[in-house]
Parts: structure tokens; sequence; C-alpha cells
């Protein structure tokens, strides 16, 4: 009999194992995804992750039917719909990879124990992350609240297994089945927002694997000098792709031994890997703290006095990046023109609006997750309490990012910050980062009239950081 495959974010053929499982079984490989986004009401995803979901589903339709697996796409309750294509293909097996997010745990659990109890063979795989969440512990056999023990100790453990191959089932003749068209899930937005995504990104198992290669061959070896440049592309751009489930942790993980064999840096591997860590310490701590996107680890942030709603649209500038602080207002372009934002801008954008703006974290969090393609429950809501300084392992509260001084130390000639805001090109350098410290004359010969060429900043950084202090005084307790 067939085996339903229901892919989630594994949206692969390489180094998939119910894919893997499902071809070993023998009989036909039916792939099946289903769009219930009511499923999951606690962390749902925006419409950049919709729209990049809607891209790799495009791409992964036809390198499945290459494979002789047909993909069939359906709309409704996972149980119910789960159940409607087992009648209808008379699949003896379900087979799925597993999801992290506390309410896919829960919805996961109950189809599994609705569809054994009815006979089927059915199972998950682990595969998006390195480690199950709950299996690396402390010596008192608890989860982990610092990440570089949580790394260590990951690292203790022996290398994960090879990659497996895709499977190759053209031989296995399959039932029809009826589905939707990709359109008719419908995750691409309706007005159209997306040219910048569309110039930026390209979908799918193929594209992120060329990238992975890519990167391993020509960046990686300057990683740890270039990954904190947001001018350059130091990075490797593979987030969606992770989130995803384009390529597995392992798979980038192989790649990285491989380049080290072929004498790339050690210590270069090593902070690239790290980052690996970073990932997975996000899902132990969305592991414990299923709520992470919406409650303070250090709950004295419970109380903390943010700014009182004072409806001068200091959110909204922050979105639009129209703040007056050129780093901040970069990255805020560079996150609506993209769907992503360089990491170190990501920790500079958030520091802003959580300290100087002192507006709540779970604002930006939640903007974040609309507009990122990369958006992921677990990183997100670990790096919007890392910023906030409420976190597990978290940059202290009164460690605040001074914006300028990131800016003049990250992005020096101010490459990062003319290609996102054209308006300041013209800028000498010294100014770039705090264009309202420019002579008039200076701002004259750029072409800048501060207040309608470009915004004056919303605050004065020092006034913004002394506030922010004191609020944080009256929780420290
Ligand atoms: P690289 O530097 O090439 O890193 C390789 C991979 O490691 C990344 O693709 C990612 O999967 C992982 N990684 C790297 N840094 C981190 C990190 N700090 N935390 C967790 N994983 C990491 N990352 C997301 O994937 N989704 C998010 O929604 C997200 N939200 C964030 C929000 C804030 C406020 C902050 C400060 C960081 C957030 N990050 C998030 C982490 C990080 O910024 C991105 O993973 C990184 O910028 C992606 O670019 P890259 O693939 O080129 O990274």
């Amino acid at each position: 009999d067939a085996t339903l495959v229901w892919l989630r974010r594994d949206l692969r053929l390489t180094d998939n194992p119910a894919l893997d499982q499902a071809a070993r079984r023998g009989g036909p490989v039916i792939a099946v995804y289903l769009h219930a986004p009511e499923e999951t009401p606690q962390y749902p995803p925006g419409a950049a992750s919709h729209w990049y979901l809607h891209h790799s589903l495009k791409a992964l339709g036809p390198a499945l039917a290459q494979a002789g697996i047909p993909l069939v796409l359906r709309r409704g309750p996972a149980l119910a719909t789960l159940r409607a294509l087992i009648r209808a293909t008379g699949a003896g097996a379900v087979y799925w990879n597993r999801l992290y997010e506390p309410d896919a745990v829960a919805r996961d659990r109950t189809v599994k124990q609705a569809l054994r109890t009815e006979g089927l063979d059915c199972r998950s795989f682990p595969t998006a992350l390195l480690h199950e969440p709950w299996a690396v512990r402390n010596q008192a056999d608890r989860p982990y609240r610092a990440f570089t023990p949580f790394w260590r100790a990951c690292r203790r453990q022996p290398p994960p297994a090879a990659p497996l191959p895709a499977p190759d089932l053209r031989d296995r003749p399959v039932p029809a089945v009826e589905g939707l068209d990709l359109a008719a899930l419908g995750l691409l937005p309706r007005t159209p927002w997306d040219t910048g995504l569309r110039n930026t990104w390209q979908a799918g198992e193929s594209a992120a694997l060329a990238r992975l290669e890519a990167f391993a061959a020509d960046r990686l070896a300057r990683y740890a000098q270039d990954r904190d440049r947001p001018a350059e592309p130091g990075t490797s751009g593979l987030s969606p792709a992770l989130h995803f489930g384009e390529l597995s942790p392992r798979q980038v993980w192989w790649q990285v031994m491989a380049a080290r064999e072929a004498g790339v840096p050690e210590d270069a591997c090593e902070t690239f890997l790290s980052e690996l860590g970073w990932r997975e310490f996000a899902h132990h701590l969305l592991w414990s703290h299923p709520d992470l996107g919406d409650a303070p680890v250090d709950d004295r942030f419970g109380a903390f006095p943010w700014r009182p709603d004072p409806g001068d649209g200091w959110l909204h500038a922050w979105q639009a990046g129209r703040t007056g602080i050129p780093l901040v207002d970069a990255g805020m372009h560079e996150l609506w023109q993209t769907g992503w934002m360089h990491n170190r801008v990501r920790m500079v954008t958030g520091s802003f609006l959580v300290k100087h703006l002192r507006l709540p974290w779970q604002r930006g969090e939640r903007w974040f997750r609309d507009t990122l393609v990369d958006w992921d429950a677990a990183s997100n809501a670990m790096g919007w309490q890392w910023v906030a300084g409420c976190g597990a392992d978290a940059a202290p509260y009164f460690r605040i990012f001074n914006p300028v001084r990131q800016g003049e130390r990250f992005d020096p000639q101010g490459r990062y910050v003319r290609r996102w805001l054209p308006a300041l090109a013209n800028l000498p350098d010294k100014y770039i980062h705090a264009p309202w410290t420019a002579p008039e004359a200076v701002l004259r010969r750029a072409g800048v009239t501060l207040g309608s060429d470009y915004p004056c900043p919303l605050i004065d950084l020092r006034l913004g950081r002394e506030q922010a202090l004191s609020a944080f005084q009256a929780i420290k307790g």
C-alpha cells in the first residue's frame, strides 16, 4: 500500500528521513502539503514567510515529480484531511519530520495518536535540528540557560550522521489523487508588494544547495571577519532555506567539514558552526519556554515601565525606517524591501526600539514575524528577548547599543546606509551615521534637507539612553 509523507518545513528530497523511510517501506509514496494556519495559532507565520513558502512549494512540486513522487496540496485541518487522503489512496502509513513549536507539537501528537488507533503505521522523524531540544541537559538534568555550555555539550556528542540520498521512485506507479493548485493555498499577497523579494530570493532545494556550496567555497574562510559587516555579503543567507528545510542542518554541517578538509581555517568553520548552535539553542529555549514569543524569560520584565502608548507614531516610524537614525532606518528598509536584515542590524534596530524608544519588544517581534522571509518562532523570539535583555543568556539590559557608534564601527564608509537610504548617498563618511551633526553647508552640498529629504532624529540618543536606564532601575529589584 501507499505511504503518505506529510511535508511541512522539510521541503527537500535530499536528506529527508520521512521520504527516505517511506521509500524503503515499498509501494507508492505520495507527498502532501496541508495548509492549515489556524491549527498553529500561537506562532502563525506572516506575509513574507508565506511568500517564501509559496515559491519553495513551487520549486518542490516538479522536483518531487521527477523522482516519481506526486505532491498533493490541500487546505484544511490536518487530521481530517489526512484521513480523506488515506481513504482516497488506500495508504497504510503516514510519515513526517518533526516540528518543535508548541502548537505544532500538540497538533502532531493528536494526529499521531488518532491515526495509530485507526491502525496506521504513523511515524515522525528528527531532522530540523542537529539535536532534539529535550535531549541536551545540564548536569542537574535541566535545560541549559546559557549558550556556551549548551553548545559545548552539543559538541561533545558524536557528529551527525551523513546526509541521506534523494529517493528515486520513478518505477513505482502511483494512484491519482486530487489536490489544489498552488495559487489556491492563498499564500501570495493580494497587492503586489513583493518585487523586492522576487529580486532577492530564489527558493527551492537546488538553489539552497547552490548557495551553500558557493558560500563554503567563496566566503566561509572570511566568515569570522566579514559576518559583522552589513555592507558585505559576508554571511550565508541560508536562513530561509534552513527554516523551510530546503536544507537540513546536517547537510550544512557536513559541507563545513568538507571545507575544513579542503583547508578553510578552523576558526572560520567553528564560528559558523556556532551560529547553527544558536539556532539549536533557540529551539532548546522555546522547548522549555513555550511562550518565548510573548513572555519574558526574566520575569522581572513583566513589570517593565514601557513608554505608555504615546499615539505619536513612533512604532510606525520605526517600521517604515523613518526614525532619523541612519543605521536603524537602513536596516528597516532592507527588511521591507528584501524580507531579510543583516544580523548586526537586527540587533541595532531591535535595541533602538526597545531601549531608546522604550516600546515593548513584542511589538518588534510581531513586525519581524510579518516581514522576515526567514521568520522562525524560536530564533525570532530568542533574538528579541536577547536584544531586550530579558531572555536566557541575553545581553544585559544596561548594555545599550549606540546606533551611531555601531554604524561607525561596522559600516565605516556608510556603504550599507547609502545603499538603503539613497537620500543620504552624498553625505561625507564623517556624518553618514549622524547627519544631524553635519554643518548646514555640508548638508546643502550633499543635497540633504533634514526634515524633508530625511527625517530629523525621533529622539535624542543620550536622553533615550538615560530614560531607558532609569526605567530599568525601576525593575532591577
Ligand atoms: P549566517 O550568519 O550565515 O548563519 C548561518 C545560520 O545560522 C543562519 O541561516 C541561521 O539559521 C543560524 N543563525 C545565525 N545566527 C543566529 C542567531 N542569532 N539565532 C538563531 N539562529 C542563527 N534568525 C532566523 O532564522 N529567523 C528569525 O526570525 C530571526 N529573528 C531574529 C530577530 C532578532 C531581533 C535577532 C537579533 C536575530 C534574529 N535571527 C533570526 C538570527 C539571525 O539574525 C539570522 O539567523 C541571520 O541574520 C540569518 O542570516 P544568514 O543565514 O546569512 O546567517
